[in-house]
């Protein structure tokens, strides 16, 4: 082809009619094709990697639910239940927009589960996933406006913290409150005259979850009385609570009893005794000690299954961050292959249930076990694989304080 017939094989425009023309192998591209492709290109990618808003309604159930198993192990009812739960607030959010609907109420989440059983991990891994402000409350620290201790706004500053500031994304965020239990009502209790703890901090968080516009100090706390205060919208932002409600297997069983009672003594056999919380119903958490109303704005009640042994182990090398995919990629960076026996993997979980630590003492006792070793490694240049194996487990966690972990 002599030089003047060079054309562009995208738009047929002559050479010496654009600025610039790049030769391919069967063809040639103008400077304006170029700028038009990388347009589409542009647009192509940010339909393919969906802001905030679309991550949000764009995920179904099950795929939420498939994103919490590569984090999460076992849990399956909680995962279920709060993966609807996620999808209809984000659904019921983008519904409410011009159209009027039935108005379809907030699914506030409350977990109830032993503690370490994964229920801060999953209201972390939901807000991960969405892409969404998150922050983590605990509601011991809270106390009734005019005593000593945050006020319940000072969860929300966290929260606008968290957004950066942003207040539309803080009234989509997700705010998880821990130990919930903790502020039962001790009406049982004739000593308490005044319950600064309990109720009155129930109600605070009742103004919280149930809509409304609350002031909110940017920095937290009571310390700056001169900040300007931020109004923020609570109608949307998503309440996860959890906690570990010590006793409440006393309330079930009672309950279940008595209904039992009624019915054919066989139904008593297929009750699992190991696992209670599995039949809780909000009339126990009522009977635990939470006032109805903050129960009726917790409409969404799940469970977490204790740890057993399998799921332990499990824990410890399936989740995409397990704690030994963590080392292994340590040991990569400076070069170093390491691997662990599987009998190691056991003794890990046997110590765990041993101290009855949990899934938090898996990394505890694995910590005890690599520190020396993740202490000299990086100076011995010419070891390349470390095996860590039964003898070399035992000797380290006989060398360590790990014994000190051990709750009575
Ligand atoms: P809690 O139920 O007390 O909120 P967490 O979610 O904080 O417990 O769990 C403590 C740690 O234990 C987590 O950081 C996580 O590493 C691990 N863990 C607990 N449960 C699970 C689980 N089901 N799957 C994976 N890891 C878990």
């Amino acid at each position: 082809m002599s030089k003047d017939k060079i054309k562009c094989s995208f738009c047929g425009k002559n050479k010496q009619d654009t600025l610039v023309l790049v030769a391919g192998i069967n063809g040639h591209i103008c400077d304006e094709c170029i700028e038009q492709a990388q347009g589409i290109i542009k647009e192509e990618l940010s339909e393919k990697s969906p802001s905030f808003e679309s991550n949000q309604l764009k995920l179904k159930p099950v795929e939420i639910k498939e994103h919490l198993d590569q984090y999460v192990i076992g849990q399956e009812e909680a995962k279920k239940t709060i993966a609807v739960a996620v999808y209809n607030h984000y659904k019921r959010i983008a519904q409410e927009i011009g159209s009027d609907n039935v108005e379809i109420e907030k699914s506030n989440i409350l977990m109830v589960g032993e503690t370490g059983t994964g229920k801060t991990l999953i209201a972390k891994t939901i807000a991960k996933i969405l892409n969404v402000p998150f922050c983590i409350a605990d509601a011991t620290v809270i106390t009734e406006a005019g005593y000593v201790g945050e006020d319940v706004e000072s969860i929300l500053s966290r929260l606008l913290q968290a957004a950066d500031y942003n207040e539309a994304a803080t009234e989509k965020g997700i705010v998880f409150i821990d130990e919930i239990d903790k502020i039962a009502r001790k009406s049982d209790n004739p000593s308490i005259t005044r319950d600064v703890s309990g109720e009155g901090v129930q109600q605070g968080l009742l103004k919280l979850m149930e809509g409304s516009i609350v002031n909110v100090p940017p920095q937290g706390g009571r310390k700056h009385p001169e900040q300007k205060l931020i109004p923020i919208n609570t109608k949307n932002i998503l309440f996860i609570c959890g906690g570990a409600f010590d006793g409440l297997e006393k309330i079930i069983a009672r309950r279940l009893k008595t209904q039992i009672i009624g019915y054919r003594a066989k139904e008593t056999e297929d009750i699992d005794r190991e696992n209670l919380f599995q039949y809780v119903t909000p009339p126990d958490i009522k009977g635990f000690g939470l006032i109805p109303e903050l129960i009726g704005r917790l409409p969404v009640l799940s469970f977490l299954d204790p740890l057993d042994r399998e799921t332990l182990r499990r824990i410890l090398t399936e989740p995409k961050n397990s704690l030994i995919k963590q080392y292994t990629s340590l040991f990569e960076l400076d070069g170093v292959k390491l691997s662990f026996d599987d009998e190691v993997l056991d003794l890990i979980v046997d110590k765990a249930l041993e101290f009855k630590l949990g899934a938090r003492g898996l990394r505890s006792i694995c910590e005890a076990i690599m520190l020396d070793i993740m202490f000299e490694i990086p100076s011995k240049k010419n070891i390349k694989e470390v095996t860590i194996d039964m003898a070399l487990a035992k000797k380290k966690l006989q060398k360590s304080s790990i014994k000190k972990l051990k709750v009575a």
